[in-house]
């Protein structure tokens, strides 16, 4: 079953691509949600800070906003209620008050089986690099501790390397090219909608691995090729998938 859905996306993108056939030689990897289960944390943390101020929101906004900018988060909500952007200064009065939240709220946990997903990907020699729109000190420091030689230096962008955020293909295009591979020799991992789009927006193959409450019609629609249920979920199929990848054709 997971086989034959699995066999149809890389056929499927294959035949978009115009590719005859394809090779699996990095993995660009998100952080947040797939890596680490901060998610509901920048969701709480979101929510503290934009709903005091009388805008209407739910939880759930800020999870299909994972990915995007402060600037663009922020201006979402004050444009759906004032109808004009938020000033600046009031934009990043916001995101301190934000990363205090999060801060408030301590650290995020691994997610379950991401540790053996990547232990699948570089027995297959597969390059993993990490592509985040985040910022935060304290996981990236985390990083060499849960996922020891998987991030080294310079296989690692954040949202001080770009210049525009998911779903901007720029990081994601920037993970080829450190990885020195072409959009067809790497697939990406995500999580969210934006992160999706950009790694389409890229040409890249892209895994979609729904950790959150939003729907997987969401992260189809975004564009993933193929969409698991849970992290232990594609980690159980992570090796199918290279398989697959490196063997079939068009
Ligand atoms: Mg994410």
């Amino acid at each position: 079953m997971i086989m034959s859905k699995i066999k149809e996306a890389v056929k499927r993108y294959l035949e978009r691509h115009g590719c005859t056939s394809m090779q699996c030689r990095a993995a660009l990897i998100d952080m947040d949600g797939v890596l680490y289960d901060s998610m509901p944390h920048h969701a709480e943390a979101w929510y503290r800070t934009i709903a005091p101020l009388g805008i209407a929101c739910t939880r759930e906004d800020f999870f299909l906003l994972e990915g995007s900018t402060r600037t663009r988060t922020i201006n979402m909500f004050f444009n759906r209620e004032y109808g004009h952007d938020a000033p600046e200064e009031v934009s990043l009065a916001l995101y301190e008050e934000k990363v205090r939240q999060v801060r408030a709220l301590g650290e995020a946990s691994r997610r379950p089986a991401a540790d053996k997903m990547i232990a699948s990907l570089l027995a297959h020699d597969v390059r993993t690099v990490l592509v985040t729109g985040s910022s935060q000190g304290t996981l990236l420091e985390l990083l060499d501790t849960d996922y020891p030689r998987a991030f080294n230096m310079p296989y690692r962008i954040t949202g001080e390397d770009v210049k525009h955020g998911k779903p901007s293909p720029e990081p994601y295009l920037m993970g080829l090219q450190r990885a020195g591979v072409e959009s067809h020799e790497a697939i990406v991992i995500e999580n969210a909608p934006l992160g999706v789009q950009a790694g389409v927006a890229a040409g890249v193959f892209t895994v979609a691995v729904n950790t959150g409450p939003i729907s997987a019609t969401a992260l189809y629609d975004a564009g993933a090729d193929i969409v698991f249920d849970s992290m232990p979920h594609f980690a159980e199929h992570v090796d199918e998938l290279i398989e697959v990848i490196n063997t079939i054709g068009l």
